[in-house]
């Protein structure tokens, strides 16, 4: 009774208060009694949408670091540099720390969260919760504001409008498909609704004990059959 009770309450992000979840119509909203925030929203396919997003910002991902970021044209040389030359580039500069920074917070963690989120929703979606979800959210929850493409996509932009004066800057693949992996991060971290995500798993672990149960009494009846045709 306790369980359920818990269940059914949902505490306001903005002040705390706690109130009874009530039913949503599609695409609804519930707000807070007391500060009107937002409480939680009953998106059609949220989660399906945030499946599709994330597995469009991973091959964005994979085509940013594939091709050139930009190219420089003076006095007849031309160079191009990929998003890890760039890094190296600086690590040659002797400033490895900033090379770091840059392949963390705009390779790593940007792969970790769209991997995380991969590997969460789509056993979800083939109706199995996948091992070690809880630790795998709260991972993918803590790693999130590292994860800081735009700072390095405005400081790019700024980079090539210094530059412009002194050599003919030409924008690569990977630029354009920066501005879309931007999009796409912000699309997908917005579309995911955590109510949605753990209605899902509920459903999913109650399928499977149901399911163990069907299983379990009809081994019993077998094995209470095998037993009276030895007697
Ligand atoms: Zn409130």
């Amino acid at each position: 009774m306790a369980a359920v009770l818990t269940q059914s309450l949902i505490a306001c992000h903005e002040c705390d208060l706690l109130q009874r979840k009530t039913a949503v119509r599609p695409n609804g909203t519930v707000k807070c009694r007391r500060c009107g925030s937002v409480l939680y929203r009953n998106k059609r396919n949220s989660l399906d949408h945030t499946l599709a997003l994330t597995v469009g910002a991973i091959i964005v991902l994979i085509v940013t670091n594939l091709f050139p970021i930009l190219g420089l044209q003076a006095g007849g040389d031309r160079t191009s540099a990929t998003l890890f030359g760039t890094a190296w580039a600086l690590h040659e500069m002797h400033m490895t720390s900033v090379a770091v920074l840059v392949l963390v917070t705009t390779l790593l963690v940007p792969a970790l969260q769209l991997g995380a989120t991969l590997y969460m929703l789509v056993p979800l979606k083939l109706g199995r919760v996948p091992h070690g979800l809880s630790p795998i959210f709260r991972f993918k929850q803590s790693i999130r504001p590292w994860s800081i493409v735009e700072v390095y996509l405005l400081g790019i932009i700024v980079a090539l409008a210094k530059s412009a004066h002194s050599a003919t800057v030409v924008p690569g693949i990977a630029l354009w498909s920066f501005g879309a992996l931007v999009v796409l991060l912000a699309a997908s971290a917005a579309s995911f609704n955590t109510e949605d995500f753990w209605a899902r798993v509920e459903a999913c672990q109650t399928r499977v004990r149901r399911l163990g149960t069907t299983v379990a009494a009809a081994d019993r009846k077998q094995h209470d059959r095998g037993a009276a045709s030895l007697s």
